[in-house]
């Protein structure tokens, strides 16, 4: 005879949290954080520390990225985005 015997202790098994861990890169020269490392070796690259390099061909505008013109130019000066195929 087989007395089956109801343990009524159950042991949960609680999933561990999972911490995910946002690595941050920090700049050193200055207080920006990226949290891809590419953006900050572009930060270094192009703007940390660094004049800005790339003239608006319109204004008087600077900007330390390309993209930054590109949006400047987009903003200011649709018009000419346009016609002069300047990207
Ligand atoms: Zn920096
Ligand atoms: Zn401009």
């Amino acid at each position: 005879m087989i007395s089956s015997i109801n343990s009524a202790s159950r042991e949960e098994s609680t999933p561990k949290p999972r911490t995910r861990i946002h690595k941050k890169h920090n700049c050193r020269n200055c207080c920006r954080s990226y949290l891809h490392l590419g953006n900050l070796n572009k930060h270094l690259k192009y703007e940390c520390g660094k004049e800005a390099q790339f003239q608006c061909p319109f204004c008087t505008y600077k900007g330390k990225q390309k993209s930054h013109i590109k949006q400047h130019i987009a903003n200011r000066h649709p018009v000419m985005l346009k016609q002069s195929g300047y990207f």
